[in-house]
Protein backbone atom coordinates (compact mmCIF):
# COMPACT_ATOMS: atom_id res chain seq x y z
CA UNK A 1 0.00 0.00 0.00
CA UNK A 2 1.56 3.29 -0.95
CA UNK A 3 1.78 6.18 2.07
CA UNK A 4 -0.18 9.44 0.58
CA UNK A 5 0.76 11.76 2.80
CA UNK A 6 3.90 13.10 1.46
CA UNK A 7 3.47 15.75 -0.75
CA UNK A 8 6.82 17.78 -2.01
CA UNK A 9 6.53 21.03 -4.42
CA UNK A 10 7.46 19.75 -8.13
CA UNK A 11 9.51 22.64 -8.30
CA UNK A 12 11.52 22.83 -5.50
CA UNK A 13 10.78 19.48 -3.99
CA UNK A 14 10.14 21.49 -0.69
CA UNK A 15 8.23 18.92 1.96
CA UNK A 16 4.32 20.50 1.96
CA UNK A 17 3.22 18.61 4.60
CA UNK A 18 2.75 20.83 7.72
CA UNK A 19 0.51 19.28 10.78
CA UNK A 20 -0.54 16.03 8.79
CA UNK A 21 -1.82 18.16 6.13
CA UNK A 22 -0.55 19.49 3.30
CA UNK A 23 -0.10 23.24 3.02
CA UNK A 24 -0.56 25.08 0.06
CA UNK A 25 -0.61 29.21 -0.93
CA UNK A 26 -3.97 29.80 -2.78
CA UNK A 27 -5.51 33.14 -4.49
CA UNK A 28 -8.80 33.95 -5.99
CA UNK A 29 -9.08 35.36 -9.17
CA UNK A 30 -9.84 38.71 -8.06
CA UNK A 31 -8.03 38.43 -5.09
CA UNK A 32 -4.68 40.42 -4.81
CA UNK A 33 -3.19 38.48 -1.89
CA UNK A 34 -2.36 34.94 -1.13
CA UNK A 35 -3.65 32.88 2.06
CA UNK A 36 -2.78 29.18 3.20
CA UNK A 37 -4.98 26.23 2.52
CA UNK A 38 -4.86 22.99 4.70
CA UNK A 39 -5.51 20.33 2.46
CA UNK A 40 -6.40 16.56 3.37
CA UNK A 41 -3.59 14.53 1.95
CA UNK A 42 -5.80 11.40 1.43
CA UNK A 43 -6.70 11.32 -2.61
CA UNK A 44 -10.16 12.40 -3.44
CA UNK A 45 -10.44 13.58 0.13
CA UNK A 46 -11.96 17.13 -0.22
CA UNK A 47 -11.38 18.49 3.31
CA UNK A 48 -10.19 21.55 3.44
CA UNK A 49 -9.73 24.50 5.53
CA UNK A 50 -8.29 28.07 5.30
CA UNK A 51 -6.57 31.31 6.85
CA UNK A 52 -8.70 32.91 7.32
CA UNK A 53 -11.66 31.15 6.30
CA UNK A 54 -12.73 31.30 2.91
CA UNK A 55 -16.41 30.50 1.17
CA UNK A 56 -15.65 29.49 -2.54
CA UNK A 57 -17.94 29.46 -5.08
CA UNK A 58 -18.95 26.29 -7.18
CA UNK A 59 -17.28 25.88 -10.40
CA UNK A 60 -14.37 28.97 -8.89
CA UNK A 61 -11.10 27.93 -10.68
CA UNK A 62 -8.43 28.64 -7.91
CA UNK A 63 -4.83 29.30 -8.37
CA UNK A 64 -2.36 27.44 -6.08
CA UNK A 65 1.38 28.23 -5.53
CA UNK A 66 3.98 26.40 -3.60
CA UNK A 67 4.49 28.22 -0.26
CA UNK A 68 8.14 27.64 -0.49
CA UNK A 69 9.19 28.78 -3.14
CA UNK A 70 5.80 29.88 -4.99
CA UNK A 71 6.25 28.49 -8.22
CA UNK A 72 2.80 27.96 -9.61
CA UNK A 73 1.24 24.71 -9.33
CA UNK A 74 -0.73 24.92 -12.39
CA UNK A 75 0.03 21.54 -13.87
CA UNK A 76 1.05 21.82 -17.31
CA UNK A 77 -1.17 18.28 -18.43
CA UNK A 78 -4.76 20.72 -17.85
CA UNK A 79 -4.63 24.23 -16.16
CA UNK A 80 -7.46 22.80 -14.22
CA UNK A 81 -5.58 20.73 -12.18
CA UNK A 82 -2.97 21.26 -9.98
CA UNK A 83 0.42 18.77 -9.62
CA UNK A 84 2.47 18.02 -6.59
CA UNK A 85 5.08 15.19 -6.04
CA UNK A 86 3.84 12.75 -3.75
CA UNK A 87 6.83 10.80 -2.26
CA UNK A 88 6.44 6.95 -2.07
CA UNK A 89 10.31 6.41 -0.88
CA UNK A 90 13.69 8.46 -1.91
CA UNK A 91 13.89 7.47 -5.06
CA UNK A 92 10.28 7.25 -6.39
CA UNK A 93 7.79 10.40 -6.87
CA UNK A 94 4.19 10.03 -8.30
CA UNK A 95 2.70 12.71 -10.08
CA UNK A 96 -0.60 13.68 -7.77
CA UNK A 97 -2.98 16.06 -9.78
CA UNK A 98 -6.33 17.69 -8.77
CA UNK A 99 -8.92 19.66 -9.43
CA UNK A 100 -8.27 23.24 -8.83
CA UNK A 101 -11.75 24.63 -9.75
CA UNK A 102 -13.85 24.57 -6.70
CA UNK A 103 -17.10 21.67 -6.33
CA UNK A 104 -14.64 19.22 -9.08
CA UNK A 105 -14.05 16.97 -6.48
CA UNK A 106 -11.61 14.57 -9.06
CA UNK A 107 -8.14 13.54 -8.43
CA UNK A 108 -5.45 11.65 -10.26
CA UNK A 109 -2.45 10.28 -8.96
CA UNK A 110 0.06 9.11 -11.97
CA UNK A 111 2.50 6.45 -11.00
CA UNK A 112 4.98 4.80 -12.89
CA UNK A 113 2.61 2.94 -15.30
CA UNK A 114 -0.36 3.77 -14.62
CA UNK A 115 -3.24 6.63 -13.10
CA UNK A 116 -5.11 5.81 -10.46
CA UNK A 117 -8.49 7.38 -9.74
CA UNK A 118 -10.06 9.33 -6.64
CA UNK A 119 -12.84 10.99 -5.61
CA UNK A 120 -15.30 11.92 -8.40
CA UNK A 121 -12.60 10.92 -10.98
CA UNK A 122 -13.44 7.84 -13.63
CA UNK A 123 -10.73 5.82 -15.76
CA UNK A 124 -13.14 6.95 -18.78
CA UNK A 125 -12.81 9.95 -18.59
CA UNK A 126 -8.82 10.83 -17.96
CA UNK A 127 -8.25 14.46 -18.28
CA UNK A 128 -4.54 14.19 -20.02
CA UNK A 129 -3.24 12.11 -22.96
CA UNK A 130 -2.21 8.95 -22.56
CA UNK A 131 1.59 10.59 -23.24
CA UNK A 132 2.17 12.23 -20.03
CA UNK A 133 2.66 8.16 -18.65
CA UNK A 134 6.39 7.10 -18.47
CA UNK A 135 7.74 10.52 -18.87
CA UNK A 136 10.88 11.83 -16.81
CA UNK A 137 9.36 13.65 -14.09
CA UNK A 138 10.69 17.39 -13.38
ZN1 LIG B 1 8.40 25.01 -4.25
Amino acid sequence: MIDHSHYHCPKCSRSLTKDKKVVLNFKRNEADEWNEIFLNPEPGNYDFYTVPTTFFEKGEHVKFCCPKCNADLTSKKDPKFVELKMKVNDFIYFEALFSSVYGDKRTYVITQDDIDVYGDASYEDIPFPDLSIGEVPY
